[in-house]
């Protein structure tokens, strides 16, 4: 007993002080994209449709799987990891575009939300890295809970749809019922590449290209999967605990 209370004051407090402190990423890390116009090199098409030579060069963050196999001279990766929108279309990054942030909820779903978040989880055929990097938010070194967001197990109790996975067509009539099945008013959060268009399994028979195509989304978080401070950034920025 007194070695495990030894062991817990020697660990200290576990938990990162973000917001209150910036975070400082690893150099490798891929975040916020910076494209170059297109030109000559940039023959090469990614091969996940996410770069286009369109309007002198355009990264589809929604479709965009960080893999770093972009056409040469096309884009380069910065460190910046908030990427969470809550409009769709300011996910296309174009050479000199303005970065957008997730912008906060209405105020009466503020007011509603603002220290009691539930999310009713659906995993819609993801690969489970996206659920991975959710539930590290649930850990000591993050502490979600610390914002009054939290996971629950019935729709019913919940404030919100969090939706991982390209939507599979056999999983398309569950994530209707339990988007239906939480009480209005509610939020829906499209998690990773799959959920936000499909991911790597984009235009195949066998998925719904995203929740979009199902229920509305209010916050669509890029990456594949996000990392965990990606995913912080945009909530947070929804319920207007992180300005600018
Ligand atoms: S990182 Fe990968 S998915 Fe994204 S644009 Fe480059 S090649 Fe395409």
């Amino acid at each position: 007993m007194f070695r495990a209370i030894a062991s817990r004051i020697k660990q200290g407090h576990r938990t990162t002080p973000y917001p209150a402190a910036p975070l400082q990423m690893p150099e490798r890390f891929r975040g916020y994209p910076l494209v170059s116009p297109a030109n000559e090199a940039s023959e090469a098409t990614c091969p996940y449709g996410a770069y286009s030579k369109e309007s002198g060069g355009c990264l589809d963050m929604g479709k965009c799987l960080f893999c770093a196999e972009c056409p040469v001279g096309t884009i380069q990766f910065t460190t910046d990891y908030q990427l969470a929108v809550t409009n769709r279309d300011h996910l296309l990054v174009h050479p000199g575009s303005e970065h957008h942030h997730a912008r906060p909820l209405p105020p009466d779903l503020r007011r509603l939300f603002g220290r009691s978040l539930k999310f009713r989880e659906v995993s819609a055929g993801g690969c489970n890295a996206c659920e991975a990097d959710t539930n590290v938010l649930s850990t000591i070194g993050w502490d979600l809970g610390r914002f009054g967001i939290q996971f629950v197990a019935s729709p019913r109790h919940a404030d919100g749809l969090w939706v991982t996975g390209p939507v599979t067509e056999h999983m398309a009539k569950a994530l209707l019922t339990t988007y239906e099945a939480i009480p209005d008013p509610k939020i829906v959060v499209a998690c990773g590449a799959c959920a936000i268009n499909g991911g790597p399994y984009i235009d195949t028979p066998q998925v719904c290209n995203g929740v979009d195509s199902i229920v509305p989304v209010d916050l669509y978080i890029p990456g594949c999967p996000p990392h965990p401070a990606t995913i912080l950034d945009g909530l947070l920025r929804i319920l207007n605990k992180i300005k600018g």
